[in-house]
């Protein structure tokens, strides 16, 4: 990597000049730069906002799950019957889906070797178990943390490496040159905050011949979401040079703790919670799922049933299915602005609407399930320190105590399927741009549970393996890249230099257009859509940009990365809306973890 300064408008920046420039620290980032390095392409770097923030590294489930081809006893298996499984699921791509598992067991046991500890029997047989949409036990779990563990082996492996690493920077803008499908990301700009004081306002410039986007899913357009807080998105970076979409319409949605955020999935609701609603200041307590199950046997077979159909989906409403609990939770948050809690100190009252809860009022599988658990005991709480310990655990470690306390709950954003569109090496529409993990959109429609962490490395290898092949070159010269990048470079600064106000008192703007943005697509773009509204809500969308980019302002420079955040939230959100209102437009219906309202 060659450091040099330039000077855009007078000012000092500095420029890094380098093959590869990898945005991001999570599990996807992370594999592309070991995997560069394994290539023999060393001259690259990683640039994160955060090392260490993110999805991967802070996020979880009762049991998450690594999809990938079956490698142990006699469960046959090959890589075309997995490509098949993934492409059945609707909006994926067949040969995507082929690299998706023909790469599988490759990406897996370099999580191995790494020291990734997934469970094994005596004979080295990674044993696998059936998850969501998977006819034949693919998938495998190193505990709770799956994808922190995976954060954890490559980290070290890219600090082993001496990999570079520019950390706190925020990235506010790629570059690019050409038009049409000729155009090419020719490098990204960046604010560096701890320089964020300088007169430059920390800015500084990768000069690349590749960028790998791997910034995980756009979890800050959400106002419910279960993505860990240290995960924004930065979509916009690429929408913003013309990198096209792929399936935007399609995201994961279920239901969450929103205190500390953590899916309610597996034995959290196996154990049978009582659910409750409040007003928004605790009072007027009512247990409302009463007034819409016709009686407790479907009512508590919908709360059990929840814990493996936790997505939403809408197929799972009728007949008192387990989703409509998803759908009645948003009714009472969103639609009545009221609050919803899991109670697991008391099993669910039927407060003269309906019988209370007993052992007899369940169906067979449950009553078995609990049976065979020796969970047939007095309260959910009970029944969950017997099957699940940790699972009150974690909780108690973020301070809320379950055995005593109510569990304020929402449904919230997990996961988005789709993304940034890419080809079979993950480079999108802007050449040598490689959008990959879950910022590529090749998830499709139903995947099954986990595909997304075998999907990010395989991407991420299959990168690295293409650029190390076929884009090794040196960057241009300063001067060269200038020529390129010098107006883009001082539109950003002239923004930066805009929006900065030192009279203005607070920063609410930043504050409040966050919030726009997320009750927007919370209430249009997530597990409800609305084809009677969508028209005027794109309209107000792409309104607030057009108002952002002419209004936005900031107290100082410390606000900077904060501002072009939003900037990048508010283009991602409107993108999203335009994707869901040609949905509707073309009378799509309900799928995936979505319901579309018909009259
Ligand atoms: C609660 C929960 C449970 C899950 N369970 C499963 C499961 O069981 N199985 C499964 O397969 N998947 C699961 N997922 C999904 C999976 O964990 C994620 O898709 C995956 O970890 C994403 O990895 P990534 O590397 O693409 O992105 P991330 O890990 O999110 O990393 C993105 C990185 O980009 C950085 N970044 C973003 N913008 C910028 C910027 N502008 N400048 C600099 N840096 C930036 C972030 O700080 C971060 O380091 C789950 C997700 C959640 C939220």
């Amino acid at each position: 990597m060659n450091r040099s300064t330039i000077e855009v408008e007078g000012k000092k920046i500095p420029l890094h000049s380098l093959n590869t420039l990898i945005i991001g620290s999570g599990a996807a980032a992370l594999n592309a730069a070991v995997s560069l390095y394994k290539y023999d392409q060393k001259d690259i770097a990683v640039a994160t906002d955060l090392w260490g923030g993110g999805t991967s590294n802070n996020a979880g489930s009762d049991k998450q799950t690594y999809y990938k081809l079956s490698v142990s006893g006699d469960s046959p298996d090959s890589p075309l019957e997995m490509a098949r499984d993934l492409f059945k699921g609707g909006c994926m791509h067949g040969d995507i889906a082929l690299c998706e598992s023909m790469n599988s067991a490759q990406a897996f046991f370099n999580l191995v070797s790494l020291g990734v500890p997934f469970p094994h029997d005596r004979y080295g047989g990674y044993v696998g178990y059936k998850t969501d949409h998977d006819p034949r036990g693919r998938a495998t779990s190193a505990g709770p943390l799956t994808s922190h563990l995976m954060f954890k082996a490559l980290s070290k492996e890219v600090k082993e490496k001496g990999i570079t690493v520019f950390d706190k920077h925020e990235i506010i803008g790629l570059l690019s040159s050409g038009e049409g499908p000729e155009k090419s990301v020719v490098g990204a700009m960046a604010i560096d905050r701890s320089q964020i004081d300088k007169e430059n306002y920390g800015f500084v410039i990768f000069n690349a011949v590749n960028v790998v986007l791997a910034t995980g899913g756009p979890a800050g357009i959400y106002k419910t979401s279960v993505y860990p807080e240290s995960q924004v998105g930065s979509h916009g970076l690429a929408f913003a040079i013309g990198a096209i979409g792929n399936n935007l319409t399609e995201s994961q949605f279920g239901l969450a703790s929103i205190k500390f955020r953590w899916n309610l999935s597996g034995t959290y609701q196996q154990v049978i919670p009582r659910y409750v609603s409040t007003d928004k200041d605790g009072q007027d307590e009512r247990e409302f799922l009463n007034d819409y199950f016709p009686d407790m046997e479907k009512l508590a077979t919908a709360i059990f049933l929840k814990g493996y159909q936790w997505p939403f989906d809408p197929r799972k409403v009728l007949e008192y299915g387990s989703s409509l609990i998803d759908i009645l939770v948003y009714q009472e948050t969103v639609l009545k602005g009221r609050r919803v809690y899991l109670d697991y100190t008391q099993n669910p009252i039927g407060g003269g609407v309906l019988e209370d809860f007993s052992f007899e009022c369940l169906n067979k599988e449950a009553y078995d399930y609990l049976d065979k658990s020796d969970a047939l005991l007095g309260t959910p709480i009970e029944r969950l320190q017997k099957m699940n310990q940790p699972a009150i655990d974690i909780y108690k470690e973020h301070r809320i105590d379950i055995t005593k306390e109510y569990l304020e709950i929402a449904v919230c954003a997990q996961h988005n399927n789709g993304g940034l569109k890419g080809n079979i090496w993950w480079e999108s529409n802007v050449r040598h741009l490689f959008p990959v993990g879950e910022a590529n959109g090749t998830h499709g429609v139903y995947r099954p549970g986990g595909s997304a962490l075998n999907s990010g490395q395989v991407g991420s290898l299959r990168a690295a393996m293409y650029i190390a092949k076929r884009y090794m070159g040196d960057p241009p010269q300063d001067k060269e890249f200038l020529d390129l990048a010098h107006d883009q470079i001082a539109d950003k600064l002239a923004f930066a230099e805009s929006v900065i106000d030192s009279n203005l008192e607070n920063d609410s703007l930043l504050r409040e257009s966050r919030n726009e943005i997320q009750e927007r697509i919370t209430a249009y773009g997530a597990h409800i859509r609305e084809p009677n509204k969508i028209k005027d809500v794109i309209d107000k969308a792409w309104q607030f940009y057009h108002k952002l980019q002419s209004d936005m302002s900031v107290s100082s420079a410390k606000k900077l990365p904060d501002a072009f955040k939003n900037m990048d939230l508010c283009l991602t959100h409107a993108l999203y809306l335009e994707a869901i209102g040609e949905y509707l437009e073309k009378r799509g219906q309900s799928r995936g973890s979505y319901l579309v309202k018909n009259p």
